[in-house]
């Protein structure tokens, strides 16, 4: 099962993945995450990545390509895994068939106003990356981590001077993959605002009747 979650920032790739992560036990690779933790580790990529995360563009192609590459050969890839954030560029999905390949890709399409609003309200668990919406999704304690008590706290790009770099970068650079995919045959578009119960449903079908074969 590999599955490749699309879609602008704020979609809800994440919370999709996160919700799979927990059904099928398989894990949600963000390269997003990956880079974060570098730069919390304080390593030269992580230096290098910083300023252009916080501004809202893409982290250079060979940096990330590195980076999926060496995940996805970790063995607990072997029996599937959901890609949330990679590949954000053609250059990146091209080098991606060299290492891996994907059954189903899920895109989500979120209207930019509600976009907006979401990131603004997205609160993030430093420790166990749980996604949480001060609006729709909050926290039972305020400021904490309903699953592990973790702190939660606002991302740099999440504010809203990178939140319209952001969206601009992904039209620019990451929308084209949707034809790409379309003509690969394997893309299913669904209106990201259905709500994560319904959104989870519709993922469930798209996904479990390859696995009965
Ligand atoms: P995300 O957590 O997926 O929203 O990613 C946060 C930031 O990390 C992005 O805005 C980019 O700066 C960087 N990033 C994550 N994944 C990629 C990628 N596949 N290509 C380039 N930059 C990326």
């Amino acid at each position: 099962m590999r599955i490749l979650m699309l879609g602008a920032p704020g979609a809800g790739k994440g919370t999709i993945a996160q919700k799979l992560v927990e059904k099928y036990g398989i894990p949600q690779i963000s390269t997003g995450d990956l880079l974060r933790a570098a730069v919390t580790a304080g390593t030269e990529m992580g230096k290098k990545a910083k300023a252009i995360m916080d501004a809202g563009k893409l982290v250079p192609d060979e940096l990330v390509i590195a980076i999926a590459r060496e995940r996805l050969a970790q063995p607990d890839c072997a029996k599937g895994f959901i890609l949330d954030g990679f590949p954000r560029t053609i250059a990146q999905a091209d080098a991606m068939k060299t290492f891996a390949r994907i059954d189903h890709v899920v895109n989500l399409e979120v209207p930019d106003e509600i976009i907006i609003e979401r990131l603004e309200a997205r609160r993030t668990c430093k420790k166990c990356r749980a996604i949480y919406n001060l609006k729709n999704v909050p926290p039972r304690v305020p400021g904490k981590c309903d699953t592990c008590g973790g702190d939660l706290y606002q991302r740099d790009d999440d504010k809203r001077e990178a939140i319209e770099t952001r969206l601009k970068t992904y039209r620019q650079q990451t929308q084209p993959l949707v034809d790409y995919y379309r003509r690969a045959g394997n893309l299913h578009t669904l209106n990201g605002d259905a709500g994560i119960d319904s959104l989870l449903r519709l993922v469930t079908a798209i996904i479990e009747p390859k696995q009965r074969k």
